[in-house]
């Protein structure tokens, strides 16, 4: 008989974990290190100096410590929001009539509405520890510039964001709620840049592209005193920060008394993913524990599923260093799909080492089945899932279908990571019927591999 397991698992404040893991230090093949784009040389930590803070510098080059101290102001932060809940889906499993235990451990309780404020709150301190003046970035969808503009307004500190053209025009409210924060938001590509300009004038008209925004960025971080460049996603740092979300769900489930069998998530550049699987890969690279791990990807943007591992450039205008990892080339441009954060051409270089390594499998859904999940779930657990997070929810469900056919009783773990409810155009073209599934061609793929960079 199991025992009363609770609708929600809180940890006390004094239950919180004080220091973020890092997965690296556990991994006997390391992740390949970036490269300089120039000579093809790993990145010194005084190259990497020029773009991003010293401190996020020594965590990115940061291969051997397990732990690493949460900083007691960023601790006082996470305070505000988290711990974010463990959930039992009491009322999905119950509607799906499945032995299998489902969790959720539930990123989309502060407004930026998922998880990114994590790394966001601890980018934004290591700047301000540095005396800078204020950070730069690029968002896509906008949950990432959202929470950066949060972190920076808490702080005291400049946010620059370059916001894709398309998704600028497209989610006025989210550019709205960037500058309430007290951030200023450009559309990308712009005439402010060089590396804009020249995109401009090669792509006239273009809506842009995360690729694109990045090179802006970057390029005004390197040429304005006192700032500095942040991204929410892919870097080692970024998973680093993420690791909180696995530290607590590990905690909460301890608390329990429970073990996960299956951890889903969903994979844009890897770091929700990365961050709630880490504490439990340490586990099973240390033979500790095994757990089966499952990376989700739209089929419009498969980078694991049909991906090629290779050096490649990070942003369209190759101002960035080279990272090795599973990618459709940095020229692949997604078609129209609507979990803009899972968009991302590349994926985390730690990530991509796992899944080499045959540590971690993959699969890719198409956008219509992955919006039917989001419906059932919005309407039988309550919450409205962002895109990018239905994408865990439909395998999620899948695999807990599987175990009614096989009788198994599993224990599910996957990551929601936000809300949905800056995605209501999506959500209005998936209730018209008009949703469609697009997925690239061979030739395509192979179309973008050829501008993949030699790199021996
Ligand atoms: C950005 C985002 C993602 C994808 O990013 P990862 O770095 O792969 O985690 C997923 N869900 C939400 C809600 C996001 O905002």
């Amino acid at each position: 008989m199991e025992k009363n397991i609770p609708y929600k698992t809180y940890l006390n404040e004094d239950e919180m974990p004080k220091q973020w893991y890092n997965v690296r230090a556990d991994m006997k093949n390391k992740p390949a290190p970036l490269l300089n784009p120039a000579t093809h040389k790993p990145m010194t930590a005084e190259e990497l100096s020029a773009v991003f803070c010293k401190e996020l510098v020594a965590q990115e080059l940061d291969n051997e410590n397990a732990y690493i101290d949460i900083p007691q102001e960023i601790l006082d932060f996470y305070k505000m929001y988290r711990p974010s809940p463990l959930v039992r889906a009491y009322c999905l499993e119950k509607i799906l009539d499945t032995p299998a235990k489902i969790y959720y451990k539930f990123e989309g309780n502060n407004t930026s509405g998922s998880h990114k404020l994590n790394s966001a709150i601890a980018q934004a301190y290591y700047a301000k520890k540095q005396g800078l003046k204020g950070v730069t970035t690029e968002t896509g969808a906008g949950q990432w510039g959202t929470a950066l503009s949060m972190a920076c307004a808490y702080l005291g500190l400049d946010c620059k964001v370059f916001m894709v053209k398309v998704s600028y025009e497209q989610k006025p409210f989210r550019r709205e709620v960037m500058r309430t924060y007290g951030a200023s938001v450009t559309p990308s590509p712009s005439e402010t840049t060089e590396v804009g300009k020249k995109i401009l004038r090669e792509h006239p008209g273009t809506t842009g592209s995360l690729g694109c925004a990045i090179s802006e960025a970057v390029e005004v971080a390197t040429h304005t005193e006192g700032y500095r460049y942040v991204l929410g996603s892919v870097l080692n740092q970024v998973l680093l920060h993420q690791s909180i979300i696995g530290l607590e769900s590990k905690a909460a489930f301890e608390k329990l008394g429970v073990k996960p069998d299956i951890i889903i998530g969903c994979a844009g550049g890897g770091s929700n993913l990365g961050g709630l699987i880490s504490p439990f890969m340490g586990e099973k690279l240390r033979g500790e524990a095994d757990y089966r791990f499952i990376a989700v990807e739209p089929a419009s943007c498969p980078s694991f599923t049909r991906g090629k591992y290779a050096y490649d450039f990070c942003d369209t205008g190759k101002v960035c260093p080279l990272a090795k990892m599973y990618t459709l080339g940095s020229g692949f441009i997604p078609s129209a799909n609507h979990a803009g954060g899972l968009r991302y051409h590349g994926m985390s270089s730690t990530l991509s080492q796992l899944y080499d390594d045959k540590l971690m499998e993959a699969v890719s859904v198409e956008q219509t089945k992955v919006f039917e999940a989001a419906q059932q779930f919005a309407r039988i657990e309550g919450i409205l899932p962002a895109p990018e997070s239905s994408h865990a929810i439909r395998v999620a469900i899948d695999e807990a279908l599987k175990c009614k056919e096989t009788g198994e009783e599993k224990t599910i773990l996957f990551g929601l990571t936000g809300t949905g409810y800056f995605d209501m155009v999506a959500y209005q073209k998936f209730n018209d019927g008009e949703m469609t599934d697009y997925i690239p061609t061979d030739e395509e793929l192979a179309k973008s591999f050829a501008g993949l960079p030699k790199v021996d």
